[in-house]
């Protein structure tokens, strides 16, 4: 515990101040945005689905599987959740591999965020990571669909041919994303109890600089409790639609293997923010960070250029190129 007497002086205070406005701001940011987003994709969705001939194109899609599958719930949850989520996780994490191991397109490495690391990468360490990332969805990750199977069957909407509407969809994904960031943030942060962390979590923070497939190295336990469990609880909760759980899972898998995989590209969530996590260790253990700042465990973070950094960059110019770090001091 800290002990702050300095704090009713009143330049502490003006920090304090700039540091929630800052926050605020960050937020604000991010729900206008998100709002914005999500309004402009409702709307063209809808306009879209209403423009075919057939009416609803998703749900006619969903239907047509459906009939195609003969109604076999087992397999389509296998599609769902098993099948759809690995092919994005492969099908993104081919690209990032291509450009770990040859250091091509430029278009991508040139993006890198710890300048100098992994290129190229070390090659038994990369195939370590992909047999231990294939072995967890293999035989972690998939029998622990099993029990799901039987959950979401219990709820007797998954497999309705009836889709949720978009605009569902949306209000599931936010919650969906509030459980994971609490369980994974609390359960991450036990993982670096000292006892916990030398037989455990150590494993996946053998990458300081980490990549794409590393998001899924990770010991048999902290897979179940830490990545599978705080993803799988949302749509189990919910009793979700299969294609909720493919769709969400899919973007589950994505999004941390962007917050990994070491560039910092357009267009693109930052990885920034768990990228130090692994430079640093006892900094950002959470998935959004507002648990971080809730409990302060991104202090040092905020003083970093990497911080200044964590933004979805707009430009072409890489973030490491404006701002730089700055030259290390002799100690
Ligand atoms: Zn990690
Ligand atoms: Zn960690």
């Amino acid at each position: 515990m800290e002990t702050d007497s300095g704090y009713s002086s009143t330049a502490e205070l003006q920090k304090q101040g700039e540091k929630l406005s800052h926050a605020l701001r960050i937020s604000a940011y991010v729900f206008s945005t998100g709002l914005l987003i999500f309004t402009a994709l409702a709307n063209s969705v809808s306009w879209f689905t209403q423009s075919i001939t057939l009416g609803n194109f998703w749900q006619s899609t969903w239907l047509e599987f459906y009939e195609y599958m003969e109604g076999d719930e087992w397999s389509i949850f296998l599609i769902g959740a098993a099948l759809v989520p690995a092919l994005a996780f492969w099908g993104f994490n081919g690209i990032l591999l291509v450009a770990d191991i040859t250091g091509k397109p430029t278009f991508i490495t040139r993006y890198r965020i710890q300048l100098g690391k992994n290129d190229p990468v070390d090659k038994k360490k990369l195939w370590k990571a992909i047999y231990t990332a294939l072995g967890n969805q293999f035989f972690v990750s998939f029998p622990m669909l099993v029990p799901m199977f039987y959950v979401m069957q219990w709820w007797d909407n998954t497999f309705s041919k009836e889709l949720p509407t978009f605009q569902w969809f949306l209000v599931e994904l936010s919650i969906f994303t509030v459980v994971e960031e609490i369980l994974f943030y609390y359960t991450h942060r036990l993982g670096h109890h000292p006892v916990l962390y030398k037989h455990i979590h150590k494993k996946h923070h053998e990458w300081t600089a980490p990549i794409g497939v590393v998001s899924i190295y990770a010991h048999p336990i902290e897979h179940i409790v830490s990545n599978t469990l705080p993803v799988m609880t949302g749509p189990m909760l919910m009793g979700s639609h299969i294609v909720s759980v493919a769709a969400w899972f899919s973007i589950a898998l994505v999004t941390t293997s962007i917050s990994h995989c070491g560039y910092h590209l357009p267009l693109l969530p930052s990885p920034e923010f768990h990228d130090f996590h692994h430079l640093k260790f006892n900094q950002c253990y959470g998935v959004l960070g507002v648990l971080d700042f809730l409990h302060g465990t991104d202090r040092m973070f905020r003083q970093t250029k990497a911080f200044e950094r964590h933004k979805v960059l707009l430009g072409l110019t890489p973030l490491s190129e404006s701002i730089p770090e700055p030259p290390k001091k002799e100690e």
